[in-house]
């Protein structure tokens, strides 16, 4: 019987584990044998290689983050570790790897594959949404929800006093949660890097609403901007407003997995899966315009990615300055 691992590299994300889900069933599914590498590439590096059973996979498809762990691993970057991890495979007869990560990740493993021959698909797994060459990766949009949650109880706050609420998101240079987060939750403003806004400009529209009436703000940035204090201080000393910074952080990776993660999960396994038994080597399973793809590292990491075009106009079109309704 063939055999195949899968394992979890980087930041984990909600998705993770409907993933590890399917790669069981499917691989006995197909008549291959199943592994897990528990911890990424440290584990890989110290032979923590496990057969996969059913149970292992019962009951997770509702569980954020992953079982089998996760890692960032220096080690990994050095030759001689990666020969240490292929040897511990090698040793196992395992030949076919999924790898959920990054393209830091998939950099990694393309490295691996050309010294040891080692084939492997990668899933595009990271809430920041910030890989080139797919419109969307595993854990988006349980995260989308999450902020979504966050920031509508917030609104219940900041409406039940007069406050500015400035509310970060995670992205890392990316503003794409920030931008669809704003968009969807009726924020009065938004600061990506993506949008170059300065807030100055928006004083005396909201200045103007206040006069009218309007007693609170809702305001998200992108944590690449770095500047949410210095944005709640400019509602406290520029309009007189009582403002809070709500840093949502780690709770934006974790959650019960949506089910549109569940089943991105679910057809980026089985496409990652069908890939390693049709011979591809090394890829990297994109989903773009509803469709679903193999692009090669160099296409999904070379460049960095762009932001939609227009969901950049939709944003533009309700946050610049020349919009706010005085
Ligand atoms: P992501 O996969 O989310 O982009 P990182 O960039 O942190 O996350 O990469 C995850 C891991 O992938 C790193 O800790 C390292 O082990 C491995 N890795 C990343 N880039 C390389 C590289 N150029 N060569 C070898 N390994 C790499």
């Amino acid at each position: 019987m063939d055999k195949i691992a899968i394992l979890c590299s980087g930041g984990d994300v909600s998705g993770m584990n409907p993933a590890i889900k399917r790669f069981v069933e499917y691989s006995f599914a197909k008549g291959l044998e199943p592994y897990f590498i528990h911890g990424g590439f440290e584990g890989l590096i110290d032979g923590h290689i496990t057969p996969a059973t059913y149970p292992d996979v019962a009951g997770i498809i509702t569980r954020g983050g992953t079982k089998i762990k996760s890692s960032r691993s220096p080690r990994f970057h050095e030759a001689r570790y990666r020969t240490l991890a292929a040897n511990n495979l090698k040793a196992q007869g395992i030949d076919k790897l999924i790898v959920l990560g990054g393209d830091g990740s998939f950099r990694g493993m393309e490295l691996f594959y050309h010294e040891h021959q080692i084939a492997f698909c990668g899933i595009p797994s990271t809430i920041d949404n910030d890989i080139n060459g797919t419109d969307y990766c595993l854990g988006v949009n349980t995260a989308l929800e999450v902020i979504k949650n966050a920031i509508d109880s917030i609104r219940d706050t900041a409406s039940s006093f007069r406050r500015a609420f400035v509310i970060e998101t995670m992205g890392r240079n990316c503003g794409y949660l920030a931008l669809v987060s704003a968009i969807t939750s009726g924020a009065e403003l938004c600061l990506i890097p993506e949008m170059n806004l300065n807030i100055e400009d928006y004083k005396g529209c909201f200045e103007s609403q206040i006069r009218k009436g309007r007693d609170y703000f809702i305001v998200i940035v992108s944590e690449a901007l770095q500047n949410s204090h210095a944005v709640s201080q400019w509602f406290e000393q520029e309009l007189g407003v009582e403002s809070r910074v709500s840093v949502l952080g780690h709770i934006q990776r974790g959650g019960n997995p949506s089910v549109y993660d569940r089943l991105m999960a679910y057809q980026f396994t089985t496409y990652a899966i069908d890939a390693l038994l049709e011979g591809k080597t090394h890829s990297i399973i994109c989903y773009t315009k509803s469709h679903f793809s193999f692009k090669s590292i160099d296409e999904v990491a070379l460049n960095s990615y762009q932001l939609d075009k227009e969901l950049l106009a939709l944003g533009h079109e309700q946050f610049a300055p020349s919009q706010c309704q005085m």
